[in-house]
């Protein structure tokens, strides 16, 4: 496997403004923030895109699922509201080839899917 930039983070080979960590997820926030809340919630395990998840990581999906939450409390946008992003693939727009989710919030986001 080439080295991965988020397995390295994982690592702690390359550090990070950490946010959120358990067994199975890691969260930190975006180096370049696109909103006051920019969080990437990541899955330990090295799974490149949304396209190579399985019934087998159903409970790293859920896992996720409950990071996103607690990520989005702890950041104070549960009740006013934020975006989660998955980008996949090259015309996705997805640069890292480790599965991540956005967490986008702390303002009114503009209606841009493309
Ligand atoms: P994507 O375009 O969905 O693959 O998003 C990759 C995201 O990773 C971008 O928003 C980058 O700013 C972010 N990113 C890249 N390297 C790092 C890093 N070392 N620490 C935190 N975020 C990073
Ligand atoms: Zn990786």
């Amino acid at each position: 496997m080439e080295s991965c930039i988020f397995c390295e983070i994982i690592k702690g080979n390359i550090p990070c403004n950490k946010v959120y960590e358990d067994d199975q997820v890691l969260a930190f926030d975006d180096i370049h923030p696109m909103a006051p809340v920019h969080v990437l919630v990541i899955p330990k395990a090295h799974i490149p895109t949304l396209m190579d998840m399985s019934v087998e990581h159903a409970d790293i999906l859920l896992a996720l699922g409950k990071a996103v939450q607690l990520i989005a409390r702890k950041r104070r946008v549960a009740e006013s509201g934020f975006r989660t992003v998955i980008n996949c693939n090259e015309e996705g727009g997805q640069i890292v080839s480790h599965l991540h989710i956005h967490i986008l919030g702390g303002t009114r986001l503009k209606d841009e899917l493309g």
